[in-house]
């Protein structure tokens, strides 16, 4: 091999080299978010980006509370009514809908095998405040994690951007409002745990049960709530915290919303 020919390798390498190296680095990032890129993890309502016919009203779930670092149970945290009625958004569940869950997704911290129980729960709630005109029934588990237009309605932890606890994408007829897909997301970022209770829950971490009631609160047809003097004790107001289980259960004023959705 001539001194030309060698170096010539050498040159390639050194070129190819680089490059290779930009390649390993990019194959370790995770994949880009597919679906949540055309449909903005943002609160708003958005047409589908597939469908002329189908809006998307999204609800970004966001916390509200400084950090606690010391794991804690606590069990005398009440369980506090309010009668200021939830508002309602554009759109309404039929009167039977199936959910999907996925269990595989769950953090050991809340336990896949209860993931049945904490959505039952919250479903059996809001199945009651619609006057029994929506029946819940729990399909086929699945495994997936983002949010889709693909006839699933699931509920899974998984990715979402920035400080959100949970988010909630319901997709719906935008003539007449008719639920056609539900997706929520629960951040898997942060610390979960699951106290079964109203009243006891570790201040350290959020509760599953009381982020996932407040997200089925948007199936139903409800909007987040901010005014904090008339809406901070129901389920449907706007920010989570941790330590927190009040809203495994609803208040009068939620109940009358989903009731008034449900005639
Ligand atoms: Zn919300």
């Amino acid at each position: 091999m001539t001194k030309i020919k060698l170096s010539l390798i050498f040159v390639l390498a050194a070129l190819l080299l680089p490059l290779a190296f930009s390649r390993f680095s990019l194959a370790k990032k995770e994949p880009p978010l597919e679906d949540n890129q055309e449909v903005p993890e943002v609160d708003g309502d958005y047409p589908d980006p597939k469908n002329k016919d189908v809006r998307v009203r999204v609800f970004v779930y966001k916390e509200k509370q400084a950090k606690v670092s010391t794991p804690s149970l606590v069990c005398s945290l009440g369980d506090p009514d309010s009668t200021a009625v939830v508002a309602k958004g554009n759109w309404h569940l039929p009167g039977s809908w199936t959910y999907n869950l996925n269990p595989a997704s769950v953090p050991a911290s809340v336990g896949s095998a209860n993931l049945g129980t904490i959505a039952g729960n919250g479903f059996a709630d809001w199945f009651s405040a619609s006057g029994s005109k929506v029946t819940f029934t729990k399909g086929a588990d699945t495994t997936k994690d983002r949010q889709a237009y693909d006839g699933k309605n699931i509920i899974a932890w998984g990715r979402t951007s920035g400080t959100a606890l949970g988010v909630t994408y319901i997709r719906y007829l935008s003539s007449g409002g008719l639920v056609v897909d539900v997706d929520t997301i629960m951040n898997k970022k942060f610390l979960w745990s699951w106290s079964n209770s109203a009243t006891c829950a570790d201040t350290a971490s959020y509760d599953a049960e009381n982020i996932l009631t407040h997200e089925l609160g948007h199936w139903m047809g409800l909007n987040d709530m901010y005014d904090v003097a008339n809406y901070r004790e129901a389920t449907m107001y706007g920010y989570g915290a941790k330590g927190e289980a009040k809203k495994d259960t609803l208040t009068t004023g939620d109940k009358a919303g989903a009731a008034a959705i449900y005639p």
